[in-house]
């Protein structure tokens, strides 16, 4: 068996043909930015989320778990630096006002342009392009001045008035700030003791002036984070800690390793004491997964300045008490999607000249665990002992029901979707109860006692 290279247009040709992913609005032409779930999507993606909250959540006594509100009081968004600073360098085109990100246009002509620049500077690089860089709309080469652009998306919530500027209350950018406002509530009503973590899955929303690589770069997305609260003198020590752990999660959930590496920030943001990104290989190259940084007592010591409140934390083990620093994980569960779907993504050429497409996902995060179907839709006898197995099988796991009588098709669409058994129901399964299981990698058929099914 040989395997081809995947490219992103397959698994976006997959994604939408199986009911994985779907482009937001379709029938109205599309929106841009946002994706819709399939059903299979909302399994993978459901999937994921449960396997991030066991190994972050579940099996960790020192983290607790939060669901904060989407919106929250928006002196949070200015003690935290998000309204002056929580912007993209862009560049608009003279001619047909389409906006760039000046920092990647730069990136692409072999610039490092990072985040710490300023704009007079990314301006003067800018300049040094200026006559090679092209509107990727209209073609000409006429941009203006690098200006920076707010990403926190705006909102008229609880605001009556015609304006929708005045006092606008935003849509979160990120999740963890709603973890950080809820550090006193989650000290003062739980046992934690630092360091412990508190850990968040949800929505969040930025402007990204060009959203892109599919599901990679959206407007609307979730991220699962986990915010850690350290005695400042262990803070590095439990941050390499994190670092491991974290990238032993991909390998759970079965990402191969030679997919994946660490990307050190070089030049970091002054609160910052380190940063990595884990970068998956997608298949535009090897880009930010997730984010692990250690982040010092900024965040704390923002928001007890902006709410005036006194947020240090009285440490029983040394007497002592002190604003504690944090690390956080944090990544985008789309991201994490996308990375799954190239990861398990393999044609096959088989040994007699034809290939098959399939998804070998973890069978943990397979959207559909069984497939079952009787070998013939007309026999009624075989159809209703059909019934009988899905209805055992699916009390604990997501099943489908596929009578399509042809099993050539039926297991290829099964492939395609990643479920990793099809039980095929015979005459025999009358006369023994047993029935034929069909395994997605290897394509070996072995017949199996009914009550055996699930191992
Ligand atoms: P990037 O540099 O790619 O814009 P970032 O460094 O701004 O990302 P963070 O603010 O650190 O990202 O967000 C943490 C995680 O949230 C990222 O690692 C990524 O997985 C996810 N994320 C951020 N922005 C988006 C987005 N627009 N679409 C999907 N996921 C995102």
């Amino acid at each position: 068996m040989s395997e081809k290279i995947v490219s992103l247009e397959d698994i976006v040709s997959l994604a939408k043909r199986r009911g994985f992913v779907f482009g937001s609005s379709e029938i109205y032409g599309g929106y841009a930015g946002v994706y819709d779930y399939g059903p299979y999507g909302v399994e993978l993606a459901n999937n994921l989320k449960n396997a991030w909250w066991k190994y972050m959540v579940q099996q960790r006594q020192d983290i607790v778990g939060l669901d904060s509100g989407i919106f929250m009081h928006p002196e949070i968004w200015k003690a935290s630096g998000h309204v002056g600073g929580f912007s993209d360098p862009l560049a608009e085109c003279n001619n047909c006002h389409t906006r760039i990100r000046a920092d990647h246009t730069l990136e692409e002509l072999g610039e490092q342009a990072d985040e710490k620049m300023s704009t007079e500077q990314l301006n003067n690089l800018f300049d040094k392009h200026r006559t090679e860089i092209k509107c990727p709309n209209c073609g000409k080469k006429e941009f203006g001045e690098v200006k920076n652009f707010n990403l926190l998306v705006k909102s008229n919530l609880g605001n009556f008035s015609d304006d929708m500027d005045d006092n606008p209350v935003y849509l979160r950018g990120e999740t963890c700030q709603g973890i950080y406002v809820n550090f006193p509530n989650v000290v003062d009503s739980s046992r934690v003791k630092v360091p412990f973590g508190i850990a968040q899955i949800g929505k969040a929303f930025r402007n990204e002036i060009s959203p892109r690589q599919f599901i990679f770069r959206t407007r609307e997305f979730e991220q699962m984070e986990m915010q850690y609260f350290t005695n400042p003198e262990t803070e590095l020590e439990e941050f390499e800690k994190l670092r491991q752990y974290r990238w032993n999660f991909y390998k759970t959930i079965g990402i191969r390793e030679e997919n994946m590496q660490w990307h050190k920030h070089e030049n970091l943001v002054f609160y910052a004491k380190e940063a990595y990104d884990i970068e998956y290989k997608y298949p535009f190259g090897f880009k930010e997964l997730e984010g692990v940084h250690a982040r010092g007592d900024y965040d704390l010591g923002a928001h007890q300045k902006g709410s005036g409140k006194d947020l240090t934390y009285f440490d029983p083990t040394g007497n002592t008490r002190y604003l504690p620093h944090v690390i956080e994980s944090s990544v985008g569960l789309n991201r994490m999607f996308l990375a799954v779907l190239s990861d398990a993504y393999t044609v096959e050429t088989l040994a007699n000249g034809e290939s098959r497409t399939v998804l070998k996902l973890h069978p943990s995060l397979a959207p559909i665990k069984f497939a079952v179907s009787p070998l013939l839709r007309n026999k009624p006898e075989l159809v209703a002992k059909a019934h009988e197995v899905y209805d055992m099988l699916s009390k604990n796991y997501m099943c489908e029901f596929d009578d399509n009588g042809n099993i050539g098709k039926r297991y290829r669409r099964q492939d395609e979707i990643g479920t990793p058994k099809c039980i095929t129901i015979d005459f025999q399964t009358l006369e023994d109860g047993t029935v034929t299981v069909r395994d997605r990698d290897t394509t070996e058929q072995t017949r199996t006692k009914i009550e055996n099914i699930a191992g």
